[in-house]
């Protein structure tokens, strides 16, 4: 008998009749002859008010006891899944994170899995039951109940459909699948049908929010084949799978990405050290730099641009303020009017140019590049934030992503 892991985000389970939607699913998957793992995310907003309720509380929670409570939301979510699944007349069990056994490092609010004891599961599945499993938490070996990080729901999924061999992970969401760009932006993108890891690990990174990064990294890392479709519509959504060699596309798809700011310390003086004395300062408080661009010296200094995520600006721009005195900045500028947007295909590797054309289509809309940032399958631009959607419109068009 195969087994499928099937994954509900928040909300696909926000309201009874939805949650009442996605039993008749499981159930359906169940009655096709297969065994299932269901992963759920908290209801809706719930994460994000449960945030704000401890917030209430003290502008400095312990992150053990965030995780206490973030763990929750997906503990509605799993009990009520399970009610309505014996409401359809099958035989179903919830599972915290801790029951099914989802092992984590012992970091609150961002732990990383360190391993699945599939016992249990594999227990409930041979009695016939449907197992429903809490997404985005975790135990460690001390019992410590633990989150996985915001949009956690997916790297559970992933990480189970791994742990049990599973046939197919199917992630439900309110996309129906991963498109060649956001459609609210670019009315005529396309719904792709089949998708390589690399290729929808560098989207994802990009901004592609349909999966996790984390999840998506998972995924290629261990060859669990994906699907992301909708759980609104019942329609074929996005295979991601090793790539078929032959049909590899140049440019597969355009992402965008708005939670960007840019860092820049100029005047740097030039000798050893400098990038290390800068970036040692950022990754001290723990802010993730995505890209880094340092101009060649000139008499009067250096300059080194660099992206973090929005929120992260004033961190970074304080630590890096922190150490301007030692590595001679005359200046540190933060700016959140920027913002991403990247081609990513498989096919580019073998194809020269591309990056060349993506220029031309920018400077004809008369689009500034501030950043430039490559990978084997991707190139990323920073530009102005006001100027994202015509830059995606027109690298669409650019590239012919409207057609099949
Ligand atoms: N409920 C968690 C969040 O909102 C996890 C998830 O949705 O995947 O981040
Ligand atoms: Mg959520």
């Amino acid at each position: 008998m195969s087994l499928i892991v099937q994954k509900f985000g928040g909300t696909s389970v926000a309201t009874p009749e939805r949650i009442k939607h996605v039993a008749r699913r499981v159930v359906a998957t169940r009655g096709a002859g297969h065994h299932v793992v269901a992963v759920v995310s908290a209801p809706g907003d719930m994460t994000d008010d449960l945030i704000a309720m401890a917030r209430q509380i003290t502008g400095h929670p312990p992150a053990r006891e965030l995780d206490m409570l973030l763990a929750t939301g997906e503990q509605v979510s799993i009990a009520l899944l399970a009610m309505a699944i014996h409401a359809e007349g099958h035989e179903a069990i919830s599972l915290t994170g801790g029951q099914a056994r989802i092992r984590t490092e012992r970091v609150h609010t961002r732990a990383r899995i360190l391993g699945v004891d599939r016992r249990r599961i594999d227990r409930e599945l041979a009695a016939g039951r449907i197992v429903i499993v809490a997404g985005f938490q975790g135990i460690t070996d001390d019992e410590e109940i633990t989150t996985l990080g915001r949009g956690g729901s997916d790297t559970t999924a992933v990480a189970l459909a791994s742990a049990l061999g599973a046939d197919l992970c199917q992630i439900y969401t309110d996309v129906e699948g991963v498109f060649t760009a956001d459609p609210r932006l670019v009315p005529e993108a396309r719904k792709l049908r089949e998708i390589s890891y690399d290729e929808m690990l560098e989207m994802a990174s990009s901004g592609a929010l349909v999966v996790q990064t984390r999840a998506a990294e998972l995924a290629k890392q261990y060859r669990v084949p994906l699907e992301v479709r909708s759980s609104f519509v019942d329609r074929e959504g996005t295979i991601v799978a090793e790539g078929t060699m032959e049909r590899r596309r140049v440019v597969t798809g355009v992402t965008h990405d708005r939670n960007v700011a840019k860092i820049t310390a100029t005047g740097l003086v030039d000798r050893p050290g400098i990038a290390h004395t800068l970036f040692r300062a950022i990754a001290d408080r723990h802010v993730n730099v995505n890209m880094i661009i340092q101009s060649v010296p000139r008499p009067q200094g250096a300059d080194i641009s660099f992206t973090v995520a929005r929120s992260d600006m004033a961190a970074a721009a304080d630590a890096a303020r922190g150490v301007a005195r030692e590595i001679g900045a005359e200046e540190i500028l933060a700016d959140d009017q920027v913002a991403m947007v990247s081609i990513v295909g498989a096919g580019m590797i073998s194809n020269p140019g591309v990056a060349a054309r993506m220029f031309g289509a920018l400077a004809r809309e008369g689009i500034n590049i501030e950043l430039i940032a490559t990978s084997e399958i991707k190139v990323s631009c920073v530009i102005r934030a006001g100027e994202v959607e015509r830059a995606v419109r027109a690298l669409h068009r650019e590239f012919e992503l409207d057609k099949a």
